[in-house]
């Protein structure tokens, strides 16, 4: 007789809760697992159409955390098909006596939290209630079958299949007239051979898909080198990828090819027969939309190639989604299948399915007879097992109701007001977007883990809490929104699920980065989370990831690179480092015209570099001036910035090369600021701007510069400014605030080098001068409207902070940006950090402001 009052109930017995079973014993939980089929595998249980295989190489999909298994199991093929997945989730069952704890054809109706008992209560379809402690969903991400959103489909009198449930003893469609609608996955793995065996076959196609041929046969020779010499570093490898599968990450841009080397090089990931390695070609296939054209065309190359009438190779060729945002597939034949006499391929943008009938489909202005209708419609995913179940939280509050608008999870592991509910791949973690053996073993660790701190601690719940489990919906929002996936109407976006909330369901910030995150939340005492026994509580309040994900990426690699110290530099040694790293970085956008000239400074001529935009002048100018802490840095130092304000402001920028200390100290840079925007007003209208329309605007030490010229035209009768715009300005040298401690180690700009920079440019006395530090003025009014953008992250966010106020204070009209998860030098980076594009165009939008 099984227990009804157990530690873990675990709902699902695919390969996660395959696992987790293992483990609850293992560590001596009792538990009761229950699965709704009958027998174990999961999807690879249900999905039995003709054709299924896995995307992933066997090298890679499988467990790693029972190494016999490497012994005692051999996989037939790189790509292994359903019938020998199940098989070895069938052989792990038995190897490991699972079969005796796994209790089959239950299925969960609903699960309450009973907050005195502080205890789930699971109600089964044998009309059964279990009490435990902890409830563990490991219902996957694609189980539950989207209803097909079709007229008349009860009507039809024929045979009837879905790919997510196809029948166990097969179907023999030979000598039958067959409808197949879908050409997701499901459907382009199941056509071919559909195609093989029916008289007639019609694909009904809503959305062209992109397909690579699985080149299916031996499970590729340099993977299983690699695991033969070194199985842990391998394993090591994918659980800290981007996808779960050792991959070295591109760093090449598709834009920085011609499109025959492009071409080239996706033929050679190509022709590896690897998915992943396709999509991994280039670096921002999946955040620019051009990079990813590059791909797509090279994708809709590969099927006129092998498509016979054009017209159907159009069709069946995506041009709405880019390559990855709808999940691509990997086929054996699928459009070799479009040249064979019987197959006809349906558009149903041109010719709509009218309704399903009696006898067949009427669509367009026809109506065809059928033996047989094939759904491969899809699935309502991630979601859906979980919400189809009736979970009521806290005060009864059901996780359908507040998930609502989208789910809301912290880590995708868990819920607030669901405490000890856990969700395995749930939406939130890489999930979908992984390898799902790797995200899978990772979750069940972490729950293993987890429950047993809980039980060694002497805790009975654990809970997120509202700020950790926000601050992760946002984390995974800014991780979605530097790419091109939320343009696409996928399944990831839920968009195929009619009335589902669109938002992107899984993480897409990479498996690696998530797993550190995960780990992190544990080191940090389980940062973000309420543990509690009685009137004993823990917690650690916090969010876990705040920087912005672009600019995390950035700071990873260079803390990989073991830079020196600027400030251990001379001066000359940081110019030539600050040069040299220039050199590296995108170019930024196309302007009109960039000419180079001189300039009358304050003391002697200077050099600038002027940027006109392309569309017909006069335009309004605005005076730059270079961040680089008034020791390194020029008038083309900023070139990138300098384009991408004068391309989106339609303004004429003047980037001066004001003099830098140590050899023109305190008040040079200030005096040559004030210098270069009298000679660019006087000679306004030869370069071609127009005089009356005249900002400053200046980055870091720059933004210094523009502030105290700003001042100084204000002082000194001229010339009229129309705006100021300061990018995380110094403003006041003259004290330490709060965020040179908090910012002052790990964001490229730190406190010790900002005093370098201040070491060499002012004495202490002099910073305390207004023309140093512009805060100290005596009186702000009457400056120019002002834009004014702050950093989060950045060691000058405070005193950028306190300048914005004191400028509303004394009645200037300011826009106060506050870049939340960026850093000091993070929104100059044009065309690196996506990421920093919204306040970019902000900035411009305000200098286009100030003219009008
Ligand atoms: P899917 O990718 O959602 O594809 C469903 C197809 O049905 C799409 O072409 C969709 O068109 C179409 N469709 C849906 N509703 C329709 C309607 N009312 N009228 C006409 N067409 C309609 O589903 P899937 O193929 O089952 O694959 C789901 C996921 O399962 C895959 O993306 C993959 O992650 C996984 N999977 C993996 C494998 C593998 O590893 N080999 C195999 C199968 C599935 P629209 O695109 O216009 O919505």
């Amino acid at each position: 007789m099984a227990q009804s009052d157990v530690d873990v109930v675990v709902v699902g017995a695919g390969f996660a809760g395959m696992y987790l079973l293992h483990e609850l014993r293992k560590t001596g939980f009792s538990y009761r697992v229950l699965e709704a089929g009958d027998d174990v595998g999961g999807t690879w249980y249900w999905n039995r159409y003709p054709g299924a295989r896995c995307d992933v190489s066997t090298t890679d999909y499988q467990y790693t955390w029972d190494p016999e298994l490497h012994e005692q199991w051999q996989w037939s093929e790189k790509h292994a098909a359903q019938p020998e997945i199940l098989r070895y989730a069938q052989f792990v069952a038995k190897k490991h006596d699972l079969y005796s704890d796994i209790e089959f054809k239950v299925r969960v109706n609903g699960a309450q939290w009973n907050e005195k008992t502080k205890r789930w209560s699971i109600h089964t379809s044998t009309g059964e209630k279990i009490s435990c402690q902890h409830y563990v969903m490991a219902t996957g991400c694609l189980s539950v079958p989207k209803e097909p959103d079709i007229a008349g489909t009860e009507k039809f009198t024929g045979n009837v299949y879905v790919t997510g449930r196809w029948p166990h003893e097969g179907v023999d469609f030979t000598g039958k007239r067959v409808a197949v609608i879908g050409t997701g996955s499901s459907g382009i793995q199941s056509i071919p051979h559909i195609a093989d065996q029916a008289k007639e076959l019609v694909v009904f196609q809503r959305t062209p898909n992109f397909s690579m041929p699985a080149f299916n046969g031996p499970a590729p020779q340099y993977r299983v080198e690699r695991l033969k010499a070194d199985r842990a570093t391998y394993e090591r490898e994918a659980r800290y990828s981007g996808t779960g599968v050792p991959m070295e990450d591109s760093t090449v841009s598709a834009l920085s090819v011609t499109q025959e080397e492009a071409f080239a090089m996706l033929e050679a990931a190509w022709q590896k027969g690897e998915l992943l390695s396709l999509g991994n070609t280039f670096m921002d296939s999946a955040i620019n939309r051009k990079a990813n054209d590059v791909v797509a065309e090279f994708m809709r190359m590969k099927v006129r190639s092998v498509v016979k009438d054009p017209e159907v190779a159009e069709l069946l060729s995506p041009y709405k989604h880019g390559y990855g945002t709808k999940r691509p597939c990997m086929d054996t034949g699928y459009f070799e299948t479009f040249n064979k006499p019987h197959v006809r391929l349906v558009d149903l943008n041109a010719q709509p399915i009218r309704s399903i009938t009696e006898t067949g489909i009427d669509f367009g202005n026809e109506s065809k007879d059928f033996d047989a209708i094939v759904y491969a419609t899809g699935f309502d995913a991630m979601t859906g097992a979980i919400v189809n179940v009736d979970i009521a939280g806290k005060d009864g509050v059901t996780l359908k109701d507040k998930w609502e608008n989208g789910p809301l999870t912290y880590l995708g592991l868990t819920s607030v007001g669901f405490p000890n509910l856990y969700m395995i791949t749930g939406p939130g973690s890489p999930s979908v977007l992984s390898n799902m053996m790797v995200s899978i073993e990772q979750h069940v660790d972490w729950i293993r883990d987890t429950l047993v701190h809980m039980r060694d601690n002497g805790f009975e719940t654990i809970e997120p809490t509202p700020l950790a489990e926000e601050g992760w919906r946002v984390h995974c929002t800014d991780c979605a929104d530097i790419t091109i996936f939320q343009e696409a109407n996928s399944w990831y976006m839920g968009a195929n699920v009619p009335g589902k909330p669109r938002v992107m369901f899984p993480y897409i910030g990479g498996v690696g980065r998530y797993r550190m995150a995960c780990e992190e939340v544990v080191a940090k005492g389980y940062l973000g989370f309420e543990l509690a026994s009685g009137a004993k509580k823990q917690c650690n309040d916090g969010l876990v990831r705040e920087v912005q994900p672009d600019v995390d990426m950035v700071l990873d690699f260079i803390s990989t690179l073991n830079l020196p110290a600027m400030e251990t530099m001379s001066p000359a040694e940081a110019r030539a480092f600050s040069e040299a790293s220039s050199a590296m970085r995108p170019s930024g956008p196309e302007v009109g015209e960039i000419t180079d000239g001189v300039l009358q400074g304050a003391d002697g001529n200077l050099e600038y570099r002027l940027y006109r935009p392309a569309t017909p002048g006069p335009h309004p100018i605005a005076v730059y001036f270079h961040g680089g802490g008034w020791v390194f840095g020029s008038h083309t130092s900023d070139d990138p910035l300098c384009r991408d304000l004068c391309a989106q402001s339609n303004t004429l920028i003047v980037s001066v090369n004001y003099r830098h200390a140590p050899e023109a100290p305190f008040p040079a840079a200030a005096e040559d600021g004030f210098a270069a925007l009298k000679w660019v007003h006087k000679n306004a209208a030869a370069l071609g701007g127009i005089p009356e329309k005249i900002a400053v605007a200046g980055w870091s030490a720059g933004g210094n510069v523009a502030a105290v010229t700003a001042q100084m035209a204000r002082d000194k009768g001229g010339p009229q400014l129309s705006g100021q715009l300061l990018l995380c300005p110094v403003t006041d040298g003259s004290q330490q605030h709060a965020s040179h401690r908090e910012n002052g180690e790990r964001f490229i700009l730190t406190k010790s080098l900002m005093e370098w920079f201040w070491d060499h440019y002012a004495t202490p006395e002099q910073r305390k001068n207004p023309q140093a530090s512009p805060l100290l003025a005596a009186s702000l009014a009457e400056l120019p409207p002002t834009m004014l953008v702050t950093c989060q992250f950045d060691p000058l966010r405070d005193e950028g902070n306190a300048y914005a106020r004191a400028l509303m204070q004394a009645g200037v009209e300011v826009e106060h940006v506050e870049a939340r998860g960026h850093i000091h030098t993070s929104i100059t980076m044009v065309d690196m950090l996506p990421s920093g594009a919204p306040h970019r165009r902000e900035m411009a939008q305000a200098l286009k402001g100030f003219f009008n």
